[in-house]
């Protein structure tokens, strides 16, 4: 959870048109960033050097008309809940780590339709389902009963919890969820196991690979980030 700079997003479109998807493993795909370059990778290479000023400008205007082309001219505002501050994990940079002695809640779901409509009352009809990573708080079936509650009331549901099996995710988007939020934190493995010292978040190809899992399980939308 935490820390926002998006490094990619794959989105599919419903009606299945318009977009190339991309088979490759993330894992296999960073272990050879140095040795073999594909042109994709070339391409975003180029994209993130330095630039100048007008290229900078050329840069935004096609971004602009990319977005305009798939999105038209929308803005799509989202509110996070926060179902459950319960982690199996210790990350170095979280009040939610396991060894912190905090006050630990994870709401019921009439609690989460409660919140829930209270936001809804302010307009939102997109929300993002977080929680930290305790399978026995925040599991499939808890995930799953939440997102049913709200699915009628809500247009888009989304989550933010710890990676799952693709098995996991089916009854979730079953009960209505469209997106998934991972963040990866970092891509730098040494970096990546200092700040993880205990709980499965430590494994770094799992989450890595989580991309490929909601790809398979069948999310609309899936973002993942680092710092
Ligand atoms: S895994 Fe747990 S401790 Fe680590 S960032 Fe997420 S909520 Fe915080």
């Amino acid at each position: 959870m935490g820390r926002r700079f998006c490094l990619y997003e794959i989105g599919v479109c419903e009606r299945g048109h318009g977009h190339e998807i991309i088979v490759m493993s993330f894992v296999e795909t960073l272990d050879n960033l140095a040795l073999k370059k594909s042109e994709l990778v070339k391409r975003f290479e180029h994209l993130i050097a330095p630039k100048s000023d007008r290229e900078f400008e050329a840069m935004a205007q096609t971004s602009r008309a990319l977005t305009l082309q798939n999105f038209g001219r929308t803005m799509r505002l989202f509110a996070p809940l926060y179902l459950s501050n319960e982690c199996i994990n210790n990350c170095r940079y979280c009040g939610f780590s396991r060894d912190n002695p905090i006050l630990r809640v994870t709401l019921n779901v009439d609690d989460v339709i409660a919140e829930a409509q209270h936001l809804a009352r302010q307009g939102f009809r997109q929300i993002l389902l977080v929680a930290g990573e305790h399978p026995k708080f925040a599991g499939r079936d808890y995930l799953a009963e939440c997102v049913r509650a709200l699915a009628p009331d809500f247009s888009s549901i989304s989550i933010e919890v710890g990676p799952m099996e693709t098995e996991d995710y089916v009854p979730i988007l079953e009960a209505g969820a469209e997106g998934l939020v991972v963040y990866q934190e970092t891509y730098n493995r040494g970096i990546y196991a200092e700040m993880h010292t205990a709980g499965p978040k430590r494994d770094f190809n799992f989450r890595l690979d989580c991309a490929e899992r909601a790809y398979a399980a069948g999310f609309i939308s899936s973002a993942f980030f680092h710092d």
